[in-house]
């Protein structure tokens, strides 16, 4: 998998995480990682830092613009389309053997897509 990509998908999962402890049912999630709600957001801030420095600046803007517009910016394409807007995507997207080896985007609302089989 593309390298970017990786770190795309990656950073999107480390905003959902940060985004649960925020936001919701900090209890559980506090239980589950063995560390109160503070520190295991701090540590998990730090790690999207780290992470966010080592992605190319032009993706790094793109993921913060869609993030911030969108709520997610990384989808996973299911049934050949955009998991985000739902639209079909180009064949020529889909049938690619080179599938994940680039950062490719939705030709509609422009997130990032990968697929995850
Ligand atoms: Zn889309």
């Amino acid at each position: 998998m593309n390298r970017d990509l990786e770190r795309l998908i990656s950073l999107h999962d480390l905003d959902v995480m940060i985004g649960d402890l925020v936001n919701k049912d900090i209890r559980r999630q506090e239980k589950r990682l063995g560390l109160s709600p503070d520190d295991a957001v701090a540590e998990l801030r730090k790690m999207r830092d780290e992470l966010d420095s080592s992605i190319n600046r032009r993706f790094r803007d793109k993921y913060n613009q869609l993030s911030a517009h969108y709520g997610n910016a990384v989808v996973p394409v299911v049934h050949e389309r955009c998991s985000g807007c739902f639209t079909q995507l180009p064949t020529a997207l889909f049938a690619s053997p080179e599938r994940n080896e680039q950062v490719e985007t939705c030709p509609s609302c422009g997130r990032f897509i990968y697929w995850a089989d």
